[in-house]
């Protein structure tokens, strides 16, 4: 699986996916950091995943139809008001294929109304944009806690070993938080320590590992919606 990360702006990550027939962006929060990665390995850009409508997940669309006119522009139909000028509309349930991979769409409401993700069981990958990060969630600017309560339930039918290919770098401040939440779970402390060493590092934490999540994220080992939205306002005024 070829799959190259780009850090750009403060702590956004765009994602990157080539073979030799296919090369698939997501989120891109900037064109030229794409282009430059593009050109620098010979490649054509075939098609844009977009998850959500905020900035920093589109800002780069423009710039890089500019350069690749054919490239395919996927995002959810619903929203396509406030999103770049898509290509191909989809909606929950919709089944993408391109190449030789096979994209599931969910429609995951919470952080926006308008929110997906793109789910490849088959390549064990998921596009998850600004709904699962590690050990945290994203905030809800539009969704209820209910909302987004059950869009990252629907992350436990994916098999453990599924990589998730988030957008932003947020692990360590919500691994604190985390341990702050559950000061006697082990798997949590250890997850902690290995991710503040891996920063130090200077590595990404992304793509995250979609059964260390079910064992440490907070958001996922809430108990039901009340218990959820209590976690997810400590959360909301957290600081160190
Ligand atoms: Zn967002």
């Amino acid at each position: 699986m070829n799959m190259t990360t780009l850090p750009v702006l403060s702590d956004n990550y765009i994602h990157i996916y080539h073979d030799r027939s296919t090369v698939i962006v997501v989120d891109p929060a900037e064109s030229a950091p794409v282009s430059e990665f593009l050109k620098s390995k010979n490649l054509q850009l075939t098609h844009i995943m977009l998850t959500h409508h905020h900035d920093d997940h589109i800002g780069g669309v423009k710039g890089l139809k500019e350069e690749f006119k054919n490239a395919v522009v996927i995002g959810f139909k619903n929203d396509e008001h406030r999103l770049p000028p898509l290509t191909q509309k989809v909606v929950d349930g919709d089944v993408i294929n391109i190449g030789r991979l096979k994209f599931e769409v969910w429609h995951l409401p919470g952080h926006t109304m308008g929110h997906i993700a793109y789910i490849s069981r088959d390549s064990h990958i998921a596009f998850s944009g600004d709904v699962l990060f590690g050990m945290g969630c994203g905030r809800l600017f539009e969704g209820t806690p209910q909302d987004m309560y059950t869009s990252l339930q629907r992350f436990k039918s994916l098999s453990p070993n599924t990589k998730v290919y988030c957008t932003h770098e947020y692990t360590v401040f919500n691994g604190q938080f985390a341990v702050k939440e559950f000061p006697n779970n082990q798997d949590i402390e250890n997850r902690l320590r290995q991710e503040i060493s891996h920063r130090a590092d200077q590595k990404f934490t992304v793509p995250l590992v979609l059964g260390q999540e079910f064992l440490t994220n907070p958001f996922l080992l809430a108990r039901d919606v009340e218990e959820f939205r209590e976690i997810r306002e400590r959360r909301n005024t957290f600081s160190i």
